[in-house]
């Protein structure tokens, strides 16, 4: 069991991929709501005006980004770039190019799974050999 204190009230809770304790956790679902909204009628704000209208720590702020559930408009002078090539991105963490670069690659890496498994199917001793002597 994987136990941690809370990023906001510091009590001791059991980790499931959060900073942030389960009463915490919903009350920044709450914020969240009041964030959003804040945005959309403030599309200039600041991220550092977000954070202090709406008393939400700048970490949190970040967070919602990363997770895509957060975009701040292009006049709001929020820059964020992206983690790989560094191109302006508006949310997330990669920019739409990187995105596509990384789902290509993990289709590469599939293909030759099922390579491998049509030729164990196709009955090729050969690479059957190959294969299995891989394991
Ligand atoms: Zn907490
Ligand atoms: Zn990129």
């Amino acid at each position: 069991m994987d136990v941690r204190y809370c990023k906001n009230c510091k009590q001791m809770f059991h980790y499931q991929g959060s900073p942030l304790c389960p009463e915490c956790e919903k009350e920044m679902e709450k914020k969240f709501v009041d964030v959003k909204n804040y945005i959309k009628e403030n599309p200039s704000a600041k991220m550092g005006d977000v954070a202090e209208e709406n008393d939400v720590p700048m970490q949190q702020i970040k967070r919602w980004i990363r997770e895509e559930r957060l975009s701040f408009s292009k006049d709001s002078g929020v820059r964020l770039s992206c983690e790989k090539c560094g191109a302006a991105i508006t949310t997330g963490r990669f920019c739409q190019n990187c995105k596509n670069d990384m789902a290509h690659q993990f289709s590469g890496i599939y293909q030759p799974a099922k390579a491998e498994q049509a030729a164990l199917k196709s009955g090729d001793s050969k690479s059957k050999m190959r294969f299995l002597g891989k394991e």
